[in-house]
C-alpha cells in the first residue's frame, strides 16, 4: 500500500526537491488528524513540537502537499482557508457555521447524481466539485434568537 508520505517523497523527487525533517514534520502533523485545519491552527500545533519552524515553511509546504493530491482547499471562511485530506478521505460536502466555525460533513447521493445530471446536460466533463453550504448551526441559531 502507498502512504502519504510515498506519495509525497514521489512529488518532492520529480520535482528536485529534497523531503527535509520539516517538510517531513509538517506532513506527519497534517496526517496525525483527519479535521479540517488552516494554517495558524496547523502552526500552533507544529510549534509545540518544532520552535524553530515558521508560517514561511508551513505556507510553502501546503501548496506541495496540494500538488502530490494529499490535500486540497476545502472551505473559505472569513478570509481563512480551511484544509483537509484527499489522500484515503473519501469524498463528501460540508456545511459551515460562520457563527462558530462548526464544520458539518456529510454526503448525499440525490445531490451527487443531481450534479452528474446537470454535467451531462451540458455536455460537460466532471472532474471535480466542493458544495460548501454557509450558515448557522443549531447552537448559534439559539444564541441568535436570544439575543433579538
Ligand atoms: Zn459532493
Ligand atoms: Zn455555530
Ligand atoms: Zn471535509
Amino acid at each position: 500500500m502507498i502512504t502519504e508520505e510515498d506519495r509525497f517523497r514521489d512529488h518532492l523527487k520529480k520535482k528536485g526537491l529534497k523531503f527535509t525533517s520539516e517538510r517531513k514534520l509538517i506532513l506527519k502533523e497534517v496526517f496525525s488528524s483527519h479535521k479540517h485545519f488552516d494554517v495558524e491552527e496547523l502552526f500552533g500545533r507544529l510549534r509545540k513540537k518544532d520552535r524553530a519552524i515558521s508560517r514561511a515553511t508551513i505556507y510553502r509546504t501546503l501548496p506541495l502537499l496540494i500538488e502530490s493530491g494529499l490535500i486540497r482547499e476545502a472551505l473559505r471562511c472569513r478570509d481563512r482557508f480551511y484544509y483537509e485530506h484527499v489522500f484515503g478521505h473519501p469524498h463528501h460536502d460540508h456545511l459551515l457555521c460562520i457563527g462558530c466555525g462548526k464544520v458539518i460533513e456529510f454526503r448525499d447521493e440525490r445531490l451527487e447524481k443531481l450534479q452528474n445530471e446537470v454535467c451531462k446536460k451540458y455536455g460537460f466533463e466532471l472532474i471535480e466539485h466542493r458544495l460548501g453550504i454557509k450558515g448557522y448551526c443549531k447552537k448559534c441559531q439559539k444564541k441568535i434568537s436570544k439575543s433579538t
